[in-house]
């Protein structure tokens, strides 16, 4: 549909609010489109903005619905429920009209659909410039003053929406405009949430590119997660707009490099600081802003924006470079904000079939980066690639007898085990119970360094690797099995089968945590007596549809917080076994 076409829908409903006119399709985003709007009148032409949620049914989602039992009368309910919900981002505007730095609500209308299958809901919104369209004018720079300035409104906004205990859950460049005069505003409310007195909360909303590690990990959240996102908003505009563990500028940018920038972000690994401000005052406000612990950062907007007014008045006349890629900037603006190249998504480079021979080349590629790293004084990389026998193994091997236990994980690590393979870069993980069809260049897995867990890789078509693990009669796993199988991405099969062996467990908690895209995981057979912590095991398993937990063994259950948080596709499962108040806080 081109524009003219998009427009002609709408323009049935002029004049639209006594007398404005629908001019020009500006664009639009997941769930809305946005139309400029203008009025003439004694000579002056005046502008505002349209945004359109439709909310409706097509013929075949009726009559499905109708095969599925529903009665027309209930269809036209269900609809008119979702319009109530999406009236909550006026109700939300309405609120908190006036603040200078919040994108004013002028005025809004519902209208129903002739063929009465649905409604479209037309807010009237101030016109303002965006982000994106801002920099490019500003040939790709803005002054670091500018910069520290966006930060200062943007924390006013959220002084404001602190008042009404609200969080916007969706704090990012495409969300922030420019008025005329230089103000800058949070927009786009369709995420944001009023907190009920006691509710932190739960559900996963938002962008994960801004996103706040305990909103991306389904745990409970709050105002801090709005701080981190506005973090990241600033770290990108002094980071030729990376985020943070991106490869530098101009280097280009994967898809795995994404993967495991978000990884790395979510573990909590210390940022590099941005490229364009180095040291100094403002890359410590931005630091501390986008801390991994909520408890670390700003302990309010409003905390946040009396430092960045100090650094202000001492001002220094800088300025930074955003968009360095010329190119780029000679496009057509998109009015798409300023996400940029790191945005676009590539498919995963095809590697070789790495054998033992060249995995342990890489394991000793890695080693060689570590001492240069800790020769360079990096512990930091140092820490994050290290996936060695951790703590936790020491106490396996002491306390566990024969069996061939499988070494901790390092959650942290972007390293699956020590296979020395990336976690995103595995396509399956299957468990035997024998090594009879063990390849010669295996990897010892094993807690103990005996031999008696080992894994092998065989790369699949689609680039992705496929990891075996076996040991006679089966894995068992250690008393922390935390994060073991945590951040597998790109993994569609988890195979556990009847060879993995649980009884020495004591804390799953996020075991299976972003497995995105797998479909079902066979637990039932989880010796589940010594477990006392399961939250977030399964949060974040985006496609997963059923996973049985009926049977498991919950006497020393005591944290679930989380357990099957941000799983849209889940059954939810039978759990009488489990007690009530460990169900509350699931996240269903
Ligand atoms: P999202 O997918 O982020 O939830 P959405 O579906 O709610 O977004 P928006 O992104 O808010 O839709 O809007 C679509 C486009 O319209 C974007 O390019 C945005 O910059 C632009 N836009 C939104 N509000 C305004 C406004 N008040 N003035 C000018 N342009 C606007």
């Amino acid at each position: 549909m081109d524009d003219n076409e998009v427009i002609a829908k709408y323009k049935k409903y002029e004049p639209l609010f006594g007398s404005w006119r629908i001019n020009r399709f500006i664009g639009e985003g997941s769930f809305a489109q946005v139309f400029e709007l203008v009025r003439n009148d004694f000579g002056g032409e005046y502008a505002a903005a349209l945004k359109v949620i439709t909310v409706s049914k097509t013929r075949t989602e009726i009559e499905s619905m109708k095969a599925e039992g529903m009665t027309e009368g209930e269809i036209k309910e269900s609809l008119r429920g979702i319009v109530e919900d999406t009236a909550r981002e006026i109700r939300l505007m309405y609120k908190l009209k006036g603040n200078g730095n919040i994108v004013e609500y002028e005025d809004h209308a519902v209208m129903e659909h002739e063929d009465g299958w649905g409604f479209d809901i037309l807010i009237k919104m101030e016109y303002l410039t965006t982000l994106g369209s801002y920099i490019r004018q500003q040939k790709g720079s803005l002054a670091e003053e500018e910069i520290i300035r966006l930060g200062i409104d943007i924390c006013k906004a959220l002084e404001a929406c602190q008042k009404y205990n609200i969080i916007h859950r969706d704090i990012k460049a495409d969300n922030i405009f420019i008025s005329q005069n230089g103000d800058f505003k949070l927009g786009d409310f369709g995420f944001a949430k009023v907190m009920e007195r006691k509710d932190m909360e739960m559900s996963k909303k938002g962008t994960s590119a801004y996103m706040a590690p305990e909103v991306y990990k389904g745990q409970n959240y709050d105002t801090a997660a709005d701080i981190y996102s506005l973090g990241i908003v600033l770290y990108r505009l002094l980071n030729n707009n990376r985020a943070p563990f991106l490869p530098k500028y101009p280097e280009p940018i994967s898809l795995d490099d994404r993967d495991v920038a978000l990884l790395r972000r979510m573990s909590g690994e210390k940022f590099p600081k941005p490229a364009q401000a180095p040291g100094g005052r403002l890359a410590e406000i931005v630091m501390k802003a986008c801390a991994y612990h909520p408890r670390e950062r700003y302990e309010s907007p409003m905390a946040m924006r009396r430092e960045l007014e100090a650094l202000l008045a001492k001002g220094n006349g800088k300025s930074v470079m955003i968009y360095e890629d010329r190119e780029a900037l000679q496009k057509e603006p998109t009015d798409t904000g300023i996400s940029g190249r790191e945005e676009k998504e590539e498919k995963p480079e095809k590697k070789p079939l790495r054998t033992g021979a060249e995995k342990s080349r890489t394991i000793k590629g890695i080693c060689a980066v570590l001492i240069l790293a800790v020769v360079l004084g990096t512990a930091i990389l140092a820490g994050f690639l290290i996936s060695t026998s951790g703590r936790q193994n020491t106490k396996n091997v002491e306390t566990m007898g024969q069996e061939p236990v499988l070494m901790g994980a390092e959650p942290q690590s972007v390293y699956f085990l020590n296979t020395g393979i990336r976690r995103g870069e595995i396509g399956s993980v299957t468990f035997l119970d024998t090594l009879a069809d063990m390849p010669r260049d295996a990897e010892d897995v094993s807690a103990a360094g005996n031999g008696t867990v080992m894994a092998w890789a065989v790369q699949g078509e689609n680039g992705y690797y496929d990891v075996y693990i076996g040991g006679e009669g089966g894995v068992w796993l250690g008393t922390d099995a935390s994060g073991l199988f945590a951040y597998l991405i790109n993994a569609e099969e988890i195979r556990l089968g009847d060879c993995v062996h649980t009884e020495y467990t004591e804390s799953m908690q996020e075991m299976f945590l972003h497995c995105r895209k797998v479909t079902g995981l066979d637990v039932s057979g989880f010796d589940t007596a010594g477990v006392s912590d399961m939250s977030s095991m399964f949060s974040g398993c985006r496609l997963l549809s059923a996973v049985d937990v009926s049977r498991f063994d919950t006497g020393s259950l005591k944290k679930t917080t989380g357990m099957f948080a941000d799983c849209p596709e889940l059954e939810r499962p039978d759990m009488e076994n489990f007690a009530p108040e460990l169900i509350e806080d699931m996240g269903f």
